[in-house]
């Protein structure tokens, strides 16, 4: 169980979606796997701050991932992608009785297309991303995978960029989004340039996006295949970010990672 750390918390809510999945031989990513496949959920995490209203980390997939063009058939060759429109974000919300304009915030741990597929459904959200996610978009690299079809025309507009990070609260270098505590964004380079985890202090949970592809490969830096290595962005950086992790977790705290399998819906509830 998370531990809270104050007796009225500025979040009151989080709660998990996953918004289709991938399937991908475990040959590739690691040496001598035990199963030979495994399905990867798209996770998203939805907060409720009780000033702020509704916050997104991620949005997954959407039926707009299978529309992505060569890039976006090439990504699916690699990485068979499952998604209906009963799985989207939107729609889930929706059965919810979440309305997409309510979301307020969107926190993108970074811009690959399982992380912004639904994107384009939340038209009144504020977007946050790294400085150094940013620039990696500007680029507009092959390589990096970032598919601007999947991102709304006044995405840009919309953006605020996380230029600094000066709280010292989160294990990592972070940044306090509110000032209140509630949610430090963090810098977890190393799967992609500037991907951001999220620490909600109040709870010690903290969300790892794709820090790892799964808990399960937590201290297994050593055993992953070179095509998963050459896929990071910044590999060392990325061993040193799951090194951090495990830290996190040795200090209790609950550690979410945006593909982990059998994540219970309501992690923190009214
Ligand atoms: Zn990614």
């Amino acid at each position: 169980m998370p531990v809270k750390n104050m007796i009225q918390p500025n979040i009151d809510m989080v709660r998990y979606y996953a918004c289709g999945y991938c399937v991908n031989h475990m040959g590739f990513i690691v040496k001598n796997p035990k199963e030979k496949k495994r399905a990867f959920p798209a996770g998203v995490y939805l907060l409720h701050h009780v000033k702020y209203g509704y916050i997104l980390f991620d949005t997954g997939y959407s039926e707009r991932n299978y529309k992505c063009g060569w890039k976006g058939m090439l990504y699916r060759l690699l990485n068979p992608t499952h998604i209906t429109k009963k799985e989207t974000l939107a729609e889930q919300l929706r059965k919810d009785g979440i309305a997409a304009k309510d979301i307020r915030y969107i926190i993108l741990s970074h811009l690959h297309p399982d992380h912004i597929g639904g994107l384009k459904d939340f038209p009144n959200a504020k977007l946050v991303c790294s400085m150094d996610c940013f620039k990696q978009y500007k680029r507009g690299r092959l390589f990096d995978l970032i598919f601007t079809d999947l991102l709304p025309d006044d995405f840009e507009k919309r953006l605020y960029r996380v230029r600094k990070y000066d709280s010292k609260y989160a294990f990592f270098d972070g940044y306090d989004l509110f000032r209140d505590g509630s949610v430090i964004l963090t810098d977890i380079s190393g799967h992609s340039a500037g991907q951001m985890g999220a620490y909600l202090w109040e709870y010690r949970i903290f969300l790892g996006a794709d820090a790892a592809w799964g808990l399960e490969f937590l201290g297994r830096a050593e055993e992953m295949s070179k095509p998963a290595r050459l896929v990071q962005y910044d590999f060392r950086a990325y061993q040193k970010t799951m090194e951090t992790i495990r830290k996190m977790m040795d200090a209790r705290v609950s550690v979410y990672l945006s593909h982990e399998k059998n994540v219970k819906k309501d992690l923190i509830h009214e």
